[in-house]
């Protein structure tokens, strides 16, 4: 069979997670919590389900949830959005990215893409025929211990040809998040042109150090330019759930909106009453950045107390350390070696570029998900003291 996607292989993720359960290692890897969600949200599905909310709802997502996201939009970032036709419930975030790519890219579109970057942007730009254009982040350095971005960099890599950015802030790996500065320079690369972007904003409730999470629709040029995805995986620690949204002008939804209708078509339904019912409250999302920040703090203090040299995270549930003092290994062969030898299982960050085995791509990093049970967390610091 002629493959469409002739470099692309397993996802990472589920390479990691099966080696971890093979090996019965403790599971820093792939990201996703190892708790439960909130009781209250739990019994909201079933009620949903009782009350015979069991089939198709409404093509883009049930009406009460588009209008509850609309309302936590509009209260954070103090933009509006039609509900009616400006957002729409997807199947989870990884189903608003396909689609909102698919809706904008044509054969022959240039999309700059920010490494390093997660693993799914760039197979979704070849399927829609479009060509990836990689700018990278400065990786760290002795005189600077993290990644940094040269929005210049971006600017140079813009032409003619160029559709789309992808942006994903709070961003994974590097937990790196945006400041108003940067929003200006992002005004900046797209003010003469009719470039669009994709804010993955999927981390937008797990922002540290008290700071406001500053979202692509803050700024209304922005958002006339924007699709915005969030997913409720993350925040509610329902990422088994798959529901997401993806928030865009009207023109744009309505293109999005014909590729999602024949993707999925709609999004299980007694989740999305749940969801509605449940994100009322704005203290289920406010307060969890305090939520990761303790773990952040518990994990990058504990790796203090290691061979391996962590940095400081601004947002989401990861958080990257340096292995050089451990082992000369890449990043994939130390990752690999951890799990069968030692029973911690970590992501290499070489795996969110696009050549992973270049030079380049082997900083001497993994990435530590912290989404994890405080004794599990410890448990993982136990082990790694040893080596
Ligand atoms: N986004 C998650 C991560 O970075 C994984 C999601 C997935 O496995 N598709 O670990």
């Amino acid at each position: 069979i002629k493959s469409k996607l002739p470099d692309v292989g397993t996802t990472i993720f589920t390479i990691m997670s099966q080696l971890a359960n093979e090996y019965n290692a403790i599971n820093l890897g792939q990201g996703f919590p190892d708790f439960n969600p909130d009781e209250k949200l739990v019994s909201l599905v079933n009620k949903a389900m009782l009350s015979g909310h069991n089939q198709y709802p409404y093509m883009p997502g049930v009406q009460s949830l588009r209008i509850a996201i609309a309302d936590k939009i509009s209260q954070l970032y103090s933009q509006s959005y039609n509900p009616e036709t400006e957002i729409t419930v997807t199947n989870g975030a990884t189903e608003a990215l396909m689609s909102s790519i698919l809706s904008v890219v044509h054969d022959g579109d240039e999309v700059i893409v920010i490494e390093p970057c997660y693993d799914s942007y760039v197979p979704c730009i070849k399927l829609a025929g479009g060509i990836p254009v990689f700018v990278s982040l400065t990786p760290p350095s002795k005189n600077n211990p993290a990644y940094s971005i040269d929005w210049n960099k971006v600017k140079n890599a813009i032409t003619e040809k160029t559709r789309l950015i992808i942006l994903n802030f709070p961003h994974n790996p590097t937990g790196l998040t945006l400041k108003s500065s940067d929003l200006d320079a992002i005004e900046d690369l797209i003010k003469d042109n009719e470039i669009f972007l994709i804010g993955d904003e999927v981390y937008e409730h797990i922002v540290f150090g008290n700071k406001p999470f500053l979202s692509l629709s803050t700024r209304d040029f922005l958002a006339s330019r924007s699709f915005v995805i969030s997913s409720f995986g993350k925040t509610y620690h329902t990422t088994g759930w798959k529901v997401g949204y993806c928030s865009a002008p009207k023109a744009l939804t309505a293109e999005f909106r014909k590729i999602h209708q024949f993707v999925v078509f709609t999004v299980s339904s007694p989740m999305q009453y749940a969801f509605a019912e449940f994100m009322k409250d704005p203290a289920t999302y406010l307060n969890l950045s305090s939520f990761y920040q303790k773990k952040h703090d518990f994990l990058y203090n504990g790796l203090l107390n290691t061979r391996f040299k962590p940095i400081k995270s601004e947002g989401t549930f990861f958080l990257l350390a340096d292995y050089s003092d451990v082992s000369s290994a890449n990043e994939l062969n130390f990752a690999t070696e951890l799990t069968k030898k030692h029973g911690v299982t970590l992501i290499p960050v070489s795996a969110f570029y696009k050549d992973s085995s270049a030079l380049s791509s082997n900083n001497n990093l993994v990435r530590f998900c912290f989404a994890k049970k405080n004794e599990t967390l410890e448990k993982a610091l136990q082990v790694l003291s040893t080596i």
